[in-house]
């Protein structure tokens, strides 16, 4: 494929572009956010017709459907460009509903469109290990697959359009409420008196072992909560949709109020642009002010 473009370079799409450029692709990038192109060592495209235009291989990374659509759909957008053999990637978490339509839509100019889910978080998309979830056409991933490669360690077929956005919003939902629930505990351990590190090695051989007591909380209980990953806006968007997608399947979601209330908690008391890691120090602030560390000296608690 000639080059590989890239929309919306953010958190993790800003990462994914400095691995391409790494690995030696060159990559034309659009996203509003001045200099964020420039950041990534991507050569700035003016805006997202640049990209479609002079690229067979477009990447998307945008916070949800909404924004998808405007890139794609919008105006002067990807679909207006498109063009038999190109391929879009849509490594957004996304609807999958939105997702389908949008496929559809450029299906109709002979341009193919793959849905697919990233997990890993930051971390795993700056050292180049990112697991991708992919619906859409496998002869087109298989196309796609020699660019992919740079910043994923295991690509998975999940099958047709939709599907991989299907199995993100599953993932994740199993994600936020392991999370929240370990917040919880974290915070009556602490109130409890009960030494964090020691509990975590007990979860961590126990029945409660989960992805936030093995990843997560032995770095929030050093004071580290891993900047730079998924925020509580967006960890509310995925529960989100992962409850309109059940809803759309006939399936009960019987398990998303925890979730919800917690990352919802987060996003009021402050922490909507940070790591969603800082739910546990909302549900720590409704506790009376209760952190999993001890904080620097020369600290002001406000
Ligand atoms: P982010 O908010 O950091 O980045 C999104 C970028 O899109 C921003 O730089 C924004 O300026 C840009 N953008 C918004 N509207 C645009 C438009 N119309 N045209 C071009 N650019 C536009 O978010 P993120 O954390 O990088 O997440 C991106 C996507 O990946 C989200 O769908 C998120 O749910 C998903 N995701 C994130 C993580 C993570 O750990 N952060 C992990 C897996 C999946």
């Amino acid at each position: 494929m000639n080059g590989t473009g890239f929309i919306g370079l953010g958190n993790m799409g800003g990462r994914i572009t400095r691995r391409l450029v790494e690995a030696g692709h060159s990559v034309l990038g659009y996203d509003p956010a001045a200099g964020a192109a420039e950041r990534a060592g991507a050569t700035p495209a003016a805006d997202v017709a640049e990209v479609a235009r002079e690229n067979d291989l477009v990447l998307l990374s945008l916070p949800d459907s909404r924004a998808v659509e405007a890139v794609v759909l919008g105006e002067d957008g990807v679909l207006a460009h498109a063009r038999p053999g190109q391929i879009v990637v849509d490594l957004s978490t996304a609807a999958p509903d939105s997702t389908r339509r949008i496929a559809a839509a450029l299906a109709g100019r002979d341009a193919r469109y793959l849905d697919a889910g990233i997990s890993g978080g930051a971390a795993g998309a700056e050292k180049g290990v990112l697991t991708l979830m992919v619906g859409g056409e496998e002869q087109a991933l298989d196309q796609a697959r020699p660019t992919l490669t740079a910043f994923a360690a295991k690509i998975f077929h999940m099958g047709p359009s939709g599907t991989g956005h299907s199995a993100k919003l599953l993932n994740n939902f199993l994600n936020a409420v392991s999370l929240a629930a370990t917040s919880e505990v974290m915070v009556a351990a602490r109130k409890a008196g009960l030494d964090l590190r020691t509990l975590l090695d007990v979860l961590n051989s126990s029945s409660g072992a989960n992805w936030a007591t093995a990843n997560r909380f032995p770095h929030i209980v050093e004071g580290d909560y891993l900047e730079g990953g998924l925020t509580s806006t967006l960890m509310t968007k995925d529960v989100i949709l992962y409850v309109d997608h059940l809803r759309a399947l006939g399936v009960p979601s019987l398990n998303s109020a925890g979730p919800l209330a917690s990352f919802g908690l987060a996003a009021n008391l402050g922490y909507a642009d940070q790591i969603s890691n800082r739910v546990v120090d909302a549900i720590g602030d409704i506790t009376g002010g209760v952190r999993l560390h001890d904080e620097p000296e020369g600290t002001v608690t406000t």
